[in-house]
């Protein structure tokens, strides 16, 4: 691969040597919904969980990574588009070290969960974390649909933003239906069976 005067370096090791010394797949688990559907409670509960188990996991959380990373961007359109790019760069290569990595952003456009999974290659599971607008507005956890539906805020995804959900999800959490537990329960149960090593038997 070449672009101008750079040329990719390959290595001497590839994903495959990394996967066996960590007895894992590297995976992306990508968590899209709306605000305050769940997505950060699941994602870290989620993590703590598999952590517990003794699997090597790391979360990116869409509010933490607007500290750091990308508190450069806002929320137009072309910048939510950016900090979803980065964000997916940095899932590919966390997956390619080996991760299991648990990404909770609202990534409200097919295009951006779209993006994500090609940057991702082959593991990538497209969580869909459901709630309706009405639901996630009653538990407004940091009373920002209320500051929406009232003009301060703008560009509110589901308020004044668009949100395209989902059509073919590899899992549904819905969290109007289920509880924090059951939702979680699913989430580790896939993931391990997605992150295993399968071992051929000799
Ligand atoms: P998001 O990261 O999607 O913005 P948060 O996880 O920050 O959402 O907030 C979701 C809120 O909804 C929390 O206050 C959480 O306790 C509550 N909640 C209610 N039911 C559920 C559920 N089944 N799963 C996850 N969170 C739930």
């Amino acid at each position: 691969m070449e672009k101008g005067n750079i040329t990719f370096h390959h290595g001497k090791v590839n994903c495959c040597e990394r996967y066996k010394i960590l007895g894992q797949k590297g995976l992306v688990v990508w968590l899209t919904g709306l605000s305050a559907s769940g997505k950060s409670t699941i994602a870290a509960e989620t993590e703590r969980r598999l952590i517990d188990l003794g699997r090597a996991v790391y979360r990116l959380d869409g509010d933490n990574i607007r500290f750091g990373l990308n508190s450069d961007l806002g929320f137009s359109e072309k910048d939510r588009f950016e900090n979803i790019r980065r964000v997916a760069e940095v899932c590919a290569l966390f997956k390619d070290a080996g991760l299991i990595v648990i990404a909770s952003f609202i990534s409200p456009l097919s295009s951006m969960r779209q993006m994500a999974r090609e940057k991702a290659g082959d593991n990538f599971l497209e969580v869909y974390v459901k709630a309706s607008v009405e639901v996630c507005a009653e538990r407004d956890p940091k009373g920002l649909y209320e500051r929406a539906f009232k003009g301060e805020i703008k560009d509110f995804t589901g308020v004044s933003a668009p949100y395209e959900e989902p059509e073919k999800p590899d899992i549904i959490l819905d969290t109007e239906k289920y509880s924090q537990d059951k939702c979680v329960e699913r989430l580790t149960r896939e993931i391990l069976g997605k992150s295993a090593l399968k071992t051929v038997k000799a």
